[in-house]
């Protein structure tokens, strides 16, 4: 185990470890607060809530310190990340709540313990009503919490920062053809360089016409072009764009055309290659959370037809599940995994614009 991930998983034991404290202790001391009122009197309660309300202070120390520590540190995601997910701040505002609800308990219990102050049975019964208040707020923090991991509100659209996969293009051509060469594809054309075929005038012109988002409601207006955005430690350029979308959206078919390959990578996890209805082009949709049922090699497309659902299979972070969608030009579609790289955003934002 490396130095960093027994950090993080340190990290990630202590933070929920502290909800179990935090959530006890808090329900506990308002217990224990409501048997202090009974008849008869227990002088033993009152105590009983200190105690609680002590590992609920060591709940709220241990939480602060390992979220700062996830959320500065980077242990986890970037600071970007949270700083993009609607459920971060959702998380965020009920623990601010939890702490400005808690000032007048905290300096009542202090003046208690130190016997500046007897418990009043007002205060006792506000002090309980109040950390059942927080009980609560501890719950819908956890939900939203939850929600944050599974990349709901999350904003959707293209950020580079999320998306750095790692996975460029139509994807690792040398683990492709490795793959292929166990197929029935002749041992020369392994491992051949792409032809470089230049996309003319009138092939923009097709792709243009042929193509529609693969995502709804995504405006390509409003996405980063994530086309030259430098990979594999500035050593390749991404050539391709990347979605962001909450886990399991539907993905379309951009095109008409027809399955090329349904392939499986340790860079894109779930892919489906495919080819447009002029066969110049394919197609690459990648980090798929799963291919709708029966989707096979070969099959026809139409465009707008579901093909399979955003994910982070691969190596795409799980916290940023998105679409990476590739297009290449290409004079032989048999040779998926080849081609010369075209920039898909331009294109689209032409296509959608045309429609409009
Ligand atoms: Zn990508």
């Amino acid at each position: 185990m490396t130095h960093a991930l027994l950090i993080r998983v340190s990290l990630a034991w202590l933070h929920l470890l502290a909800l179990g404290l935090g959530l006890g202790g808090v329900w506990g001391r308002a217990r224990a607060l409501h048997d202090s009122l009974r008849e008869p009197p227990d002088p033993r309660a009152i105590r009983r809530a200190l105690i609680a309300d002590a590992w609920w202070g060591i709940a709220a120390g241990l939480w602060i310190v390992t979220g700062l520590w996830r959320l500065i540190g980077g242990t986890e995601k970037g600071t970007a990340y949270y700083m993009s997910n609607h459920a971060f701040y959702a998380k965020m505002a009920f623990f601010v709540c939890i702490l400005a609800l808690e000032i007048w308990p905290m300096l009542m219990l202090i003046k208690w313990r130190t016997g500046k102050a007897q418990p009043h049975a007002r205060d006792v019964g506000r002090i309980e009503v109040i950390s059942y208040v927080e009980c609560a707020l501890v719950i819908a923090m956890v939900l939203a919490a939850v929600s944050m991991a599974r990349g709901l509100g999350m904003t959707t659209g293209s950020r580079s920062d999320l998306t750095s996969d790692g996975l460029t293009g139509l994807g690792d051509s040398t683990e492709t053809a490795r793959h292929e060469s166990a197929g029935d594809l002749p041992a020369s054309k392994i491992g051949r360089p792409a032809a470089a075929i230049a996309m003319s005038g009138a092939d923009v012109d097709v792709l243009t016409a042929e193509i529609a988002m693969p995502l709804a409601g995504i405006d390509p207006a409003k996405l980063h072009d994530s086309f030259n955005d430098l990979r594999g430690g500035g050593v390749r350029r991404h050539e391709a764009l990347d979605m962001m979308a909450p886990r399991r959206t539907p993905i379309y078919s951009a095109a008409a055309g027809k399955v090329l390959k349904l392939f499986t990578s340790k860079a894109g996890g779930l892919m489906v290659y495919a080819t447009d209805s002029s066969e110049r082009f394919i197609l690459m949709y990648a980090h798929l959370d799963r291919y709708t049922d029966g989707l096979r090699d070969e099959q026809s497309l139409s465009r707008g037809q579901l093909i399979g659902y955003v994910g982070s299979t691969g190596n795409a972070s799980p916290n940023a599940p998105h679409l990476h969608f590739a297009l290449a030009r290409t004079d032989n579609v048999s040779e998926w995994w080849k081609g010369t790289p075209v920039d898909p955003l331009p294109i689209l934002q032409r296509a959608v614009a045309s429609t409009r």
